[in-house]
């Protein structure tokens, strides 16, 4: 087993980082059951982390990290059932890789496969598709080790309780082990990208994501367009895309999309007001023809998310919307920053009183705005999705930190954007970064009584 003293922890982004006293990775049951022995000894908090893709602090620890890389083992696979049981470390690509050299797949999955399948379903992160759960909802069966060291075994049938807490658990209710997961035969998808615009989507939410079994809008802010990728279950092989603008063709993936435009967004970190036009540019260029594909089910849902972020995401019910929409919309406009203002230092500005202001009180929203669909989770009893009348809509918002440099305009942003999403009976993501309390502070009586009714668990 490895272990590591005064370990700096960090998230993917580098949002976060904390000095733990130690980091263990172990490779045994047995391992892990003596690292709980001693954090309960010495009454040290033991956090496990998975891929540490959380945008948040969810997995931050300062005291003892468990990380279960090495602790990924195939455990078993039923074909004729489309189960399999792994342990709880495996990585999503592992994992896809293991299932599709046995002839399964996962019925849906979020944008990247960099996460620990613990991690994923401990955060209700989810995919997209009206009649699909978070991926937690895949789940089956888990081993659990308590505090007290002792493995339980949870499903719908053993301690249900658990099983229904433990299926979006927050990383709080113990190290999850082993996780069983129903998945189906594997499939390849038809997937179909089309542009379409702002005003047609948001008066046509229902319809758009009733069109196909997966269904992802990407709105790309100060323009009128958004992008709509579909995707059906199809028979037909692998066909690479065609449609494509011959400039992306030939551009797509090499640097374009990951170093010019990281240059470029690194320029408005010292340049207010290029944001729209980078954003516009960006869309003629990758995003304004309609394209057709067909792909391997976990290659079509994941896809390069580029650099390091900030994000919000909110789910609201699907019938909130369009309101939900129209209303981030309605900030982002009004709160734009016209003006090409040469900021070199953001945190020293002191002595311009008007433009630190500014700073304050403006948006740059970048792209994409992310629009996705999950079927309501009532079975999970902290999913963000329970009890959702005509399942959930989920908006996410980012702002990228090119080469890490933070961007000019995101505190302001970020906290209009959860005020409309709270305000419209949203509920944020569990791994995504929210500031419920600045929301009480300042609607306190209104914000506590609202938080009260959507977390009446
Ligand atoms: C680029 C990017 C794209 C993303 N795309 C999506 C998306 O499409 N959809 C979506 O919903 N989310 C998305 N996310 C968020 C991501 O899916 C979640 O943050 C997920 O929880 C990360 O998994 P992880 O293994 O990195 O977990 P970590 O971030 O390491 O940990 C998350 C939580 O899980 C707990 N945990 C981990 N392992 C265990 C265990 N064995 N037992 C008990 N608890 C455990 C941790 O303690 C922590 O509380 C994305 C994040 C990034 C950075």
């Amino acid at each position: 087993m490895q272990v590591k003293e005064k370990f700096w922890w960090t998230n993917w982004s580098q949002t976060y980082t904390k000095k733990a006293k130690c980091y263990y990775q172990p490779i045994t049951t047995e391992q892990i059951l003596s690292i709980v022995k001693t954090a309960v000894t010495y009454n040290f908090t033991l956090k496990v982390v998975g891929g540490s893709h959380s945008p948040s602090d969810i997995a931050l620890s300062e005291d003892l990290i468990l990380n279960l890389d090495k602790y990924s083992k195939v455990l078993s696979i039923d074909r004729e059932k489309a189960q399999i049981q792994v342990q709880a470390g495996i990585k999503l690509r592992d994992l896809n890789r293991h299932l599709s050299n046995a002839g399964l797949a996962l019925s849906n999955l979020g944008s990247i496969d960099e996460q620990s399948i613990a991690g994923a379903i401990s955060t209700g992160t989810h995919g997209t598709g009206g009649k699909y759960g978070v991926l937690g909802s895949s789940v089956i069966g888990l081993e659990i080790i308590t505090s007290s060291g002792e493995i339980v075994k949870c499903s719908k049938t053993e301690n249900p309780e658990l099983f229904s807490a433990a299926r979006c658990g927050l990383g709080a209710l113990g190290i999850i082990i082993t996780v069983t997961l129903q998945c189906e035969p594997a499939y390849n998808l038809h997937v179909v990208e089309y542009p379409s615009r702002y005003s047609h989507v948001v008066d046509n939410l229902a319809t758009i994501r009733d069109s196909a079994e997966h269904v992802r809008i990407w709105w790309f802010p100060y323009t009128d367009w958004c992008w709509v990728w579909t995707a059906n279950r199809t028979q037909q092989p692998v066909r690479k895309s065609s449609g494509q603008h011959l400039l992306a063709y030939y551009l797509d993936n090499i640097w374009i999309r990951f170093y010019l435009l990281q240059f470029l967004l690194l320029l408005s970190t010292f340049v207010s007001g290029l944001v729209p036009w980078i954003i516009s540019l960006y869309r003629f260029l990758f995003f304004s023809r309609k394209i057709e594909s067909v792909e391997v089910s976990h290659k079509a849902f994941t896809f390069d998310c580029l650099f390091a972020q900030h994000v919000s995401e909110w789910v609201v019910p699907t019938t909130k919307a369009k309101n939900a929409l129209n209303e981030v919309k309605q900030i982002i406009e009004t709160t734009k920053s016209y003006q090409f203002k040469f900021i070199p230092n953001p945190d020293k500005l002191e002595s311009d009183k008007d433009l630190k202001g500014e700073l304050e009180t403006k948006i740059e929203a970048h792209f994409p705005i992310e629009i996705r669909f999950s079927q309501s989770d009532d079975d999970i009893a902290l999913s963000p999705t329970r009890n959702l009348e005509d399942g959930g809509c989920w908006i996410g918002v980012i702002v990228y930190k090119p080469f890490f440099r933070e961007p000019l305009f995101t505190k302001h942003f970020f906290e209009q954007f959860e005020k409309i999403m709270f305000k419209l009976n949203g509920r944020p993501h569990w791994a995504k970064p929210f500031f419920q309390d600045i929301v009480k502070g300042s609607e306190s009586q209104q914000g506590e009584s609202k938080k009260g009714a959507l977390y009446d668990f």
